[in-house]
């Protein structure tokens, strides 16, 4: 799954932009201001090209906000604890 950016939490400050080696995400006006954990936000980051992402996690890892998430189906997380049973036992 692509990343997700959860708009509540975006404060528009686009590191995630000129991170992102694809130029996957783009940065987009709100119609009006919105206050969004206490600053004046005028803009909102979106994935531009979802099907382009390469789920690296780049845009996520300096969101100054944690508003950058990554949706995995249930069978994608079953197959990870398949393969790895020590991650499903907590030992990693
Ligand atoms: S780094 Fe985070 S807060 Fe900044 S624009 Fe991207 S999603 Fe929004
Ligand atoms: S996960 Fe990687 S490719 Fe996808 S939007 Fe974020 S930085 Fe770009």
């Amino acid at each position: 799954m692509p990343a997700v950016v959860i708009k509540e939490r975006c404060i528009g400050c686009e590191i995630c932009v000129r991170r992102c080696p694809l130029d996957a995400m783009e940065t987009v006006a709100l119609p009006e201001p919105e206050m969004i954990l206490g600053r004046k936000v005028k803009k909102t980051v979106v994935v531009k090209y979802p099907e382009e992402c390469w789920h690296c996690g780049v845009c996520r890892l300096d969101c100054p906000t944690d508003a950058i998430r990554f949706d995995f189906f249930d069978e994608m997380l079953t197959g990870v604890s398949r393969a790895l049973p020590e991650v499903a036992d907590g030992v990693l």
